[in-house]
């Protein structure tokens, strides 16, 4: 588990390229047509990245004449300093070391067999980094970054047809001990999926806590929001395991209405899921 995104999160796939034979001409006539400021060049045969020319090497080309030869003379004539890649799989922090430390902005990445598979600039790594903030690493799910936004969010508008679950998967304890945390770890990510399958895409499904899920409902009265709480004790009951094949996972859900703050809200859900632990778990509860 890192909380750290990985390059080939955020780079951008398909790089522009153009070969070593590629005339400058062209070469410029590429980044233009793209709105790029930089074209890698790829040896046809390895298909590895070999050099990149950006927009500075571009004035240099015009200063001595070069506009009509391949960009491999190029290269040479201005002695390049070797291309600096990253690998795919390198946490983004490495990427923003080497743009500090190298002085560029753009770095070509490739795969574990040294193939081209992507670019990336600081440009993508600002524009995709607010994504992972919110996200919780281990389920995919929103984490409580999104709760405090949205609690600010609805206190602002007058939010109606609102209502919140609160979800404790039963007896967790008893299956980290028997199974251990990584097949405890796995039951939480299936867990989380059951859930996002049974809600619509404009709900939100954060990780309240270790194994505790809050799911925010919009646009639902009493009679939907008991429905997908129940859908989702279904969805969450029919989880199997290849590996366990006899364990069975549950969870308690608390439902609560939009009551003028969402922190307020999720307190009252977290009550009525309490209730429906006393009242013997893998049931849902509507706070009274
Ligand atoms: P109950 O039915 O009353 O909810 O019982 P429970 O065992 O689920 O409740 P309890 O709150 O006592 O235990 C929750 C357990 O969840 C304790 C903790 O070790 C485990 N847990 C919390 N976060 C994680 C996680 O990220 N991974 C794993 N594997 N376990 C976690
Ligand atoms: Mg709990
Ligand atoms: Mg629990």
């Amino acid at each position: 588990m890192t909380s750290s995104p990985l390059v080939k999160e955020l780079m951008v796939c398909n790089p522009i390229i153009c070969s070593p034979e590629t005339k400058v001409r062209e070469a410029i006539d590429i980044m233009e047509n793209h709105h790029i400021g930089s074209v890698i060049v790829v040896d046809n045969f390895s298909r590895k990245p070999v050099n990149i020319i950006t927009h500075k090497d571009i004035i240099s080309a015009i200063y001595h004449s070069k506009l009509d030869s391949p960009v491999s003379e190029l290269i040479e004539l201005l002695e390049k300093m070797e291309l600096i890649t990253i690998r795919e799989d390198a946490p983004v922090i490495e990427a923003i070391r080497i743009f500090e430390e190298k002085g560029i902005e753009h770095l070509p990445v490739v795969n574990k067999e040294g193939i081209l598979v992507g670019i990336i600039t600081g440009t993508d790594i600002l524009k995709g980094l607010p994504r992972f903030a919110l996200i919780d690493p281990l389920t995919g799910l929103e984490n409580r970054r999104v709760l405090d936004y949205l609690n600010q969010k609805l206190s602002r508008q007058k939010a109606k047809d609102l209502f919140v679950l609160f979800i404790d998967i039963d007896d967790f304890k008893k299956i980290n001990d028997t199974y251990g945390h990584v097949f405890g770890d796995k039951v939480l990510k299936k867990v989380a999926e059951a859930i996002l399958s049974s809600v619509r895409t404009y709900d939100n499904v954060i990780r309240y806590g270790g194994e505790e899920i809050v799911v925010v409902l919009h646009r639902v009265d009493e009679r939907e929001a008991v429905e997908i709480a129940n859908r989702i004790r279904d969805h969450v009951r029919s989880i199997k395991f290849k590996e366990h094949p006899e364990v069975r996972v549950s969870v308690s859900i608390g439902i609560a209405p939009y009551r003028g703050s969402l922190l307020k809200t999720i307190e009252l859900a977290d009550k009525a899921m309490y209730q429906a632990k006393r009242k013997g778990k893998d049931r849902v509860e509507v706070i009274e």
